[in-house]
């Protein structure tokens, strides 16, 4: 584990709302897929520390996340503020929200920023021999994270299926909430959630409901 000041290398708005950071990736520095970091800044005069997990994969050469910036959030605004070549300190990592690397099939169900363990999952997983499908839910198709990322993964790999869906408008892509994109055959399968505490409860409440071993489900929650 490490604890170390690392600086912003950019910030960029994936969209209206989400924006990525990206740090130096301290040496040392070592980490599984899935995992998250605890950030450490100052904001009204006292040090406050968040979790956010880790968007690109162990081999890259810097560190990024991606956060969804909240109205009035500690965190939030002062990563809104942050300029390149500001320093936080990280320290971690931290979680075992990894993939089961004894299953050969995995489902992985987010909504909003949920998504950003699995992006880093997918990438690292993909090219071995896994089956993987992400269904992603978010509330309108501008609110979608790494979009064209992921499409490219599943058009250049066959054990990748990509279910990006919309609840508040419409779209060319399939709609509603990520539990009726579940798919129909849901044994010799491990589940994988990751989001707010509600949609986390209530989706891995549905699989049990629907007859999955509470040991083939993983979850993350974000607050
Ligand atoms: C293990 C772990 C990993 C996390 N990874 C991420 C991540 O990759 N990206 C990310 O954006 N957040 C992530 N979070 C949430 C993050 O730690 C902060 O809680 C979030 O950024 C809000 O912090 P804030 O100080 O801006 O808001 P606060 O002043 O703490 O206000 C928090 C409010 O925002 C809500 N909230 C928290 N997270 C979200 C969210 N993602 N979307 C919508 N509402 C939210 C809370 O329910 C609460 O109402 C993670 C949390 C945990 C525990």
């Amino acid at each position: 584990m490490i604890r170390e000041e690392v600086k912003i290398i950019s910030k960029e708005y994936l969209n209206k709302d989400v924006l990525k950071i990206r740090f130096e990736k301290p040496k040392e520095f070592q980490y599984k897929p899935g995992q998250f970091i605890n950030i450490k800044f100052e904001q009204e005069g006292s040090f406050r520390m968040r979790a956010y997990s880790i968007l690109n994969t162990p081999s890259e050469e810097t560190l990024d996340i991606c956060l969804k910036i909240i109205p009035n959030g500690l965190a939030s605004e002062s990563f809104k503020e942050a300029k390149e070549n500001d320093k936080y300190t990280i320290i971690g990592p931290f979680g075992y929200f990894q993939l089961n690397e004894n299953e050969k099939e995995h489902v992985f169900i987010s909504t909003g920023t949920g998504v950003v363990p699995f992006i880093n999952i997918i990438k690292e997983f993909v090219k071995k021999d896994y089956k993987m499908t992400l269904i992603a839910g978010y509330k309108k198709q501008e609110n979608i994270i790494c979009h064209e990322e992921l499409k490219k993964i599943e058009q250049e790999n066959k054990n990748f299926v990509y279910k990006p869906t919309i609840t508040r408008e419409e779209w060319g892509g399939l709609k509603g909430r990520v539990q009726k994109h579940l798919p129909e055959n849901l044994s010799k399968k491990m589940f994988y959630i990751c989001g707010l505490k509600e949609f986390v409860i209530e989706t891995k409440e549905s699989l049990l409901e629907k007859g999955v071993n509470e040991k083939y489900i993983k979850v993350e929650r974000y607050n």
